[in-house]
């Protein structure tokens, strides 16, 4: 009798148990997953009037499921067919394929006091990026080995709210060690980096020509990228024009330390082993990369007979070069240092040609901040002030308020913002809104203005460094996805960091 009992009570409140269980399983699932998005769907659709796809601006809607892409259709054909479907409309806002920003200094781990992986990649979801590579300087350690590599990832896990991929460091520690590069590259960093001149941090060397060399000859097997800080210090110019030789408070005396035959000098060395990456040669497979191009003389007529020669070569220039020149920055506003520097007027305007004609590839930030108090902001002393740009929020911004003068359009924006970068990050479904690709969108309005002063809501963990701040931009970011997440609308952030650490395969 009384083992009926139990049975009786057990089967009566089993299934209840059970119930509540499921029941609170499925809603703890739906909260952690719905906190990676503002959208709770899985399947719905992106309308706008203007779409920016390989096949040209559209009048229609994405379709979204799981993530990715899966069809694209003009107006006339999906009105109707998506009945109770849900529908995000971003009206006569511009929606482009998210920006990808192959070159960021965030930081973290070691000095996540100047900007770290949570503050760097909210303001790059505020700014429409979606993806960004990792620079491996700044962060302390520096990554230059599986172990340094390792510290990021780590560093990065429920930390990052787009999708982060990381560059490792060709140092002369490990430039002559093809097993221990080979082992980086294995580890998943997406391609080396290096500088030809001092890079302001001590774990981070610089290499000569030959270290160069070799690096090319280990990358040519792995098909991936070397990044190069083209600059040769002839003479330690900054130790030589001291306080009497020039008013340090003044940008010129710090142009002057940074000459464009600096350069000039380091393309011509550069150009002597970019032809081994040519088809054929020696390092066939290997692709170099300039990074941040100032100078749009010499230097640019070198890369040019390069590319034309038949190597593998790349250069990417910044938004600060095309939006600032020399004559305006003010008396000790040592916002608009970085090297190499800006320069005058004539010098941007042969930028923006060379951008609009192919001979620059493409944009990244090279967002670099630091410290306020590194930055000298009060003391305005260009040539001890650190070296660095803080943008990264608004650089869509601030390429099209500058571009737009240049006549430049959205396909030419997307190409430099997206395609290009995301080929040189091997990010083959990412940079284009197509079937199949990740849903990686920003919605942006190019003709709303706002002023970039303390009220505007900046995101990065210094704002006040930026040479942005105080500027009228034209191109509000509405909203950013990010493999299908919705991690960023008009003032709001998604509630959990979602993004995805890329590793090389
Ligand atoms: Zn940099």
């Amino acid at each position: 009798m009384e083992l009926q009992k139990k049975n009786v009570i057990i089967s009566i409140l089993l299934p209840i148990i059970a119930a509540f269980l499921l029941f609170f399983l499925k809603n703890s699932l739906k909260a952690s997953s719905s906190g990676c998005s503002l959208v709770d769907n899985n399947h719905y659709w992106i309308s706008s009037k203007r779409i920016v796809t390989p096949n040209g601006i559209i009048s229609g809607a994405i379709e979204i499921n799981d993530g990715k892409v899966i069809s694209i259709v003009k107006d006339e054909q999906w009105r109707g067919i998506t009945k109770g479907d849900q529908i995000v409309d971003f009206g006569e806002a511009v929606v482009m394929p998210g920006l990808i920003d192959v070159h960021a200094h965030l930081d973290d781990p070691g000095r996540d006091d100047w900007e770290g992986f949570p503050s760097g990649t909210k303001a790059a979801a505020a700014g429409g990026i979606t993806t960004l590579i990792d620079m491996p300087l700044n962060s302390e350690p520096s990554t230059v080995s599986v172990q340094t590599l390792d510290l990021k990832i780590k560093a990065a896990k429920n930390r990052i709210y787009v999708d982060v991929g990381f560059w490792g460091g060709l140092v002369p520690e490990n430039a002559f060690n093809a097993t221990a590069l080979e082992n980086f590259l294995r580890a998943g960093v997406l391609g080396l980096k290096s500088f030809m001149c001092p890079s302001g941090i001590n774990d981070f060397p610089m290499t000569n020509i030959s270290h160069i060399k070799e690096g090319l000859s280990v990358l040519a097997k792995f098909k991936r990228p070397l990044l190069v800080h083209a600059e040769v210090q002839e003479k330690l110019v900054e130790d030589s024009v001291d306080n009497n030789d020039g008013d340090v408070k003044l940008y010129s005396t710090y142009l002057k330390t940074r000459p464009p035959s600096m350069e000039q000098a380091a393309i011509t060395d550069l150009l002597t082993v970019s032809e081994d990456t040519r088809v054929g040669g020696p390092s066939e497979g290997a692709h170099l990369h300039v990074v941040h191009l100032s100078d749009a003389g010499i230097s640019l007529d070198l890369l040019k007979k390069a590319k034309a020669r038949g190597d593998s070569l790349t250069v990417e220039t910044c938004p600060h070069y095309l939006s600032f020149s020399a004559e305006e920055i003010p008396y000790g506003d040592t916002r608009f240092k970085c090297a190499p520097p800006i320069r005058d007027g004539e010098n941007k305007d042969k930028l923006w040609e060379a951008l609009k004609v192919n001979d620059v590839d493409m944009l990244s930030s090279d967002h670099s901040p630091s410290l306020p108090s590194l930055k000298l902001l009060e003391q305005g002393n260009f040539l001890k002030a650190w070296g660095g740009i803080s943008s990264l929020q608004y650089v869509l911004s601030a390429t099209w308020t500058s571009g737009r003068e240049y006549g430049v359009t959205f396909e030419q924006i997307t190409s430099w913002w997206s395609e290009r970068p995301a080929k040189l990050a091997g990010q083959h479904l990412k940079g284009a809104i197509a079937v199949g690709n990740y849903a990686d969108i920003v919605a942006w309005e190019p003709e709303t203005e706002f002023h970039l002063d303390d009220n505007h809501p900046s995101y990065a963990k210094h704002p006040s460094i930026s040479a942005y701040m105080g500027r009228k931009l034209s191109g509000k970011v509405l909203a950013t996805f990010v493999r299908g997440n919705l991690v960023y609308r008009e003032g709001k952030h998604a509630p959990a960091a979602c993004g995805t650490t890329i590793l090389a395969q």
